[in-house]
């Protein structure tokens, strides 16, 4: 199997059984954000404990590579510190805009890497990056809330 092919099977995964999928409680906050030049929509729901994303639950509906991202995110995220997120957050932002120039760290992205794929069709880069940036928005409001 080469790279290609096995981005494209860890993406057909995460979509087909998506894991931490369904709106849950108790949440922080909740916000619903939309990438009109694919037509995904996604509400995101974070939860907050302290310092920690205690967990992240949504309902989407749209093209693979979006719903697998917000699979793959949860995955990733859930547990970590919001300061661990940002320094993803950044680097995913990168290596989604780097055209394929960008190999991942597994051991940092886990199955997030299968996105460097991604990141060589310009058109479907929002398509991956719609869940970082939901969770993003919602991180910071559920943060100015705690403030
Ligand atoms: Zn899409």
């Amino acid at each position: 199997m080469n790279l290609d092919e096995l981005y494209q099977s860890i993406i057909l995964d995460h979509y087909r059984e998506k894991h931490h999928s369904g709106l849950r409680e108790p949440f922080d906050v909740e916000v619903h954000h939309v990438n009109p030049s694919c037509g995904d929509e996604l509400t995101l729901r974070v939860q907050l404990d302290g310092e920690t994303i205690a967990d992240v639950s949504y309902e989407g509906e749209g093209c693979s590579i979006s719903q697998a991202s917000t699979s793959v995110l949860g995955d990733l995220i859930i547990g970590k510190d919001i300061e661990a997120f940002g320094t993803l957050y950044t680097d995913f932002l990168e290596m989604m805009q780097s055209k394929g120039a960008i190999t991942p760290d597994e051991d940092r992205f886990e199955d997030a890497i299968a996105f460097a794929g991604v990141s060589k069709f310009p058109a479907r880069v929002k398509c991956a990056l719609l869940a970082w940036s939901a969770l993003r928005d919602a991180v910071s409001q559920a943060t100015d809330k705690e403030n």
